[in-house]
């Protein structure tokens, strides 16, 4: 990957300054260097020769969010976190990439039981205290600069993988045509596992076949990291799992897989024969927002009126232009009071694995948000991305909030507030 090839889109910067108001890393740290300005004039400089790669470009680069608030804020439409990305494929080139990236990307992601299997051995180590002493031999900054920090983030870590709960394979629905592919995540998988669960029984009741699939990693997280040799070996491995099935709608509950099963064709740029696989392939892809909304479904709470405040995942919102979808949703279930927060569409500072590395970062953006979901005073914060759940989860705990953390699929079905 070369950014030479970006610098007309670069160029298009004309340095206004729009995207400060809208950044929450500028917002949080005040630096020039964590704005989209900043950001693409950095990269200007190396492409004009005027800055040089070196371990300095790491911060710039990689404490981006990729949120595109910044994008959504820009009158000439600079895409920066797209191209970030590519600023970091390259500083990996040039600069050098960790090897833990290198275990993760090609040896755990792509192989759903041994990630299964590294789940279990952290959930052990969680539970029994072993990451404890871990912790204090320092082994954990292996995993990242932050980790030892991060670790409590992830509150509990469920033994089994939900698919060792629900096998991969075909399930009967009550529905009359809709063959359903149900694309597990990594998040559900390993640990959002009762999302997973109210999101099955929604797919079982609206379609005739729903197939549990055995797919990998949606490949998200090696593409943000700006390892784009593993993203593509991890799209491919699914659209050739995919293609060889026949499904009317492949639907997930994660609105970043959403978001990024629906970019594969992108994923191949230059690739004329994959692009093509994934171009038939990605109007099947559907967020489980969509497929809700689409089907019209909903249960009553059947309890005394709840109020629930909706956050907006970045790779729902501006990923794919779903907002209003939810909130209908929401307003449309008999017993929920629905409150608007202030600034729901910003990033929550969960970015994946962000936290692993910019830990002190990460906080400063998720305790402004829980700012925001206090002020609604909900019982439920909802929202459609098992990684912002976590991040979510992780913040109403710190600020000592009442407020419970949810899928949309929990308060869809009624699981919430029941559960
Ligand atoms: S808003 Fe767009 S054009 Fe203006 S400084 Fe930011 S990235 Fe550049
Ligand atoms: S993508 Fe988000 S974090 Fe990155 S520069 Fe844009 S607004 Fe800031």
């Amino acid at each position: 990957m070369n950014i030479f090839e970006d610098y007309d889109a670069i160029s298009q910067c004309n340095k206004c300054g729009f995207c400060q108001e809208a950044c929450p890393v500028f917002r949080s740290t005040g630096h020039e260097s964590g704005v989209a300005r900043g950001r693409l004039a950095l990269m200007r400089g190396i492409i004009e020769d005027r800055v040089q790669w070196t371990k300095e470009l790491e911060d710039p680069l990689f404490n981006c969010l990729g949120c595109g608030a910044c994008t959504a804020s820009c009158l000439a439409d600079v895409p920066t976190a797209d191209l970030v990305i590519k600023g970091r494929a390259e500083y990996l080139e040039k600069v050098g990439r960790k090897p833990i990236h290198k275990l993760l990307f090609e040896q755990l992601l792509p192989y759903p039981k041994r990630l299964h299997m590294a789940a279990r051995a952290a959930a052990f180590g969680k539970n029994s205290g072993m990451s404890k002493v871990a912790k204090a031999l320092g082994l954990l900054r292996i995993l990242g600069r932050d980790f030892a920090k991060a670790e409590n983030i992830v509150e509990k870590l469920p033994p089994v993988p939900f698919r060792g709960l629900v096998k991969p394979g075909e399930y009967p629905g009550t529905g009359d045509t809709l063959r359903i592919g149900y694309f597990i995540g990594c998040g559900v998988d390993v640990i959002q596992q009762e999302a997973g669960q109210e999101s099955l029984k929604i797919l079982k009741k609206i379609g005739k076949t729903v197939t549990v699939l055995d797919n990998c990693c949606c490949g998200l997280p090696a593409w943000t990291y700006g390892d784009i040799d593993a993203a593509q070996k991890l799209a491919l491995k699914n659209l050739e799992a995919f293609s060889s099935q026949s499904f009317d709608v492949i639907v997930t509950d994660c609105s970043s897989c959403a978001s990024f099963l629906k970019k594969y064709p992108k994923v191949f740029q230059g690739d004329e024969k994959n692009q093509d696989l994934a171009q038939a392939q990605t109007p099947l892809f559907q967020d489980m927002v969509e497929f809700i909304f689409k089907n019209g479904y909903s249960t009553p709470t059947g309890k005394s009126p709840i109020v629930v405040t909706f956050h907006d995942p970045c790779h729902a919102v501006r990923g794919q232009g779903i907002s209003r979808e939810n909130r209908e949703i929401l307003k449309n279930i008999q017993g929920v009071e629905f409150r608007e927060m202030p600034e729901a569409d910003w990033c929550c500072g969960g970015a994946g694995s962000y936290a692993l590395t910019h830990y002190d970062l990460s906080m400063k953006v998720l305790d402004r948000k829980m700012k925001n979901v206090e002020s609604t005073e909900a019982d439920f914060l909802v929202t459609s991305c098992p990684a912002c759940m976590i991040q979510l989860s992780h913040g109403i705990r710190r600020a000592g909030l009442n407020t419970k953390v949810c899928h949309i699929s929990e308060i869809v079905t009624g699981a919430k507030p029941k559960g």
